[in-house]
């Protein structure tokens, strides 16, 4: 897995111009808010905080729904939330298992912050962890300086837990695989409040990455559409509503899915498919477009024909 990733980060880094990094924050509901990063690549400037984060407010600390890339990026998050709220960090709760996840657990786990996270999400982190520090220190540089991978201490082993954290209650999800295995969402069940992690991305597209599971996300998605969420904060991009997310994530895996699929079971040649799909008009809109379509389309083709081999083998 690890030469994907240098390979990936390589790329998405090659044109990143740089320019002062901002994150900003978006109240959603009363004490609860999202922290919005760039939706360019990661890169020195941003500190790899090229995604978005989310947190809520109880009387007795902060919940932060994922921690950033790096030891210096949690630092980052952790100075916008002081912006707001002088409540110290007391959970943490991650999501998935991409470097801007969880790289940044160590800096609040030092600050006495408990990391909350599935076993799931846990076992595909300890996969990953000492590969995403090799792929990001050519990228972040000393920016990636004292970032050390540290887990959840006690990881639940189960899909779905609800738990109350200063007051407020939660419930983290596993819906299915989706840009990683054992990414998860976190529900809260009275605002009606969706942090989907890398489950929606709205205003830039997805990347369906080699270790992504396409097929899997678009279930995921559909399972997630039923808790019907009023609000969302989504992996990339600002927080929206379910109609946002449905446009630029679910229409998307569907279409992806649906036509990438119909190609396969025709054992239309790869080359030939992506060459027909590249030109989707309908998701045009997304930023990153040009650099992620054809490789989604491609990669997807790659994991439905695996699925689909061994009913198109021919019968001997
Ligand atoms: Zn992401």
């Amino acid at each position: 897995m690890h030469r994907f990733i240098v390979f990936f980060i390589l790329l998405l880094a090659a044109g990143a111009p740089a320019r002062a990094f901002e994150l900003q924050s978006q109240q959603v509901v009363p004490g609860v808010y999202a922290l919005v990063g760039p939706k360019e690549a990661r890169s020195y400037d941003n500190y790899g905080l090229n995604a978005t984060f989310g947190f809520a407010i109880t009387p007795t600390g902060v919940v932060l729904i994922d921690s950033g890339s790096s030891l210096a990026g949690a630092k980052i998050i952790a100075a916008a939330i002081r912006k707001i709220t002088p409540q110290p960090v007391r959970w943490v709760i991650n999501t998935g298992s991409q470097d801007h996840r969880w790289l940044g657990n160590g800096y609040f786990a030092g600050k006495g912050a408990e990391i909350i996270a599935l076993k799931r999400t846990v076992d595909t982190q300890r996969e990953v962890g000492e590969q995403w520090l090799a792929a990001l220190k050519p990228v972040l540089k000393e920016h990636l300086d004292g970032t050390v991978p540290l887990h959840a201490a006690h990881p639940i082993a189960a899909d779905r837990r609800a738990f109350e954290l200063g007051g407020r209650h939660f419930e983290l999800i596993w819906l299915g695989d989706a840009h990683f295995a054992g990414d998860a969402v976190v529900w809260m069940p009275r605002e009606k409040l969706l942090f989907s992690g890398d489950l929606i991305f709205v205003e830039r597209i997805l990347g369906v990455l080699p270790w992504s599971h396409a097929a899997s996300w678009r279930k995921a998605f559909h399972a997630m559409e039923g808790l019907r969420p009023e609000h969302i904060v989504p992996g990339h991009g600002h927080s929206c509503d379910l109609a946002t997310a449905r446009r630029d994530t679910g229409d998307y895996l569907d279409w992806l899915v649906t036509e990438v699929g119909q190609a396969v079971a025709d054992w239309e040649p790869i080359e030939t498919a992506v060459d027909r799909l590249a030109d989707a008009p309908k998701f045009k809109h997304l930023e990153l477009y040009d650099m992620l379509h054809r490789s989604n389309l491609n990669r997807t083709y790659v994991e439905l024909e695996q699925r689909e081999l061994p009913r198109a083998a021919p019968a001997k």
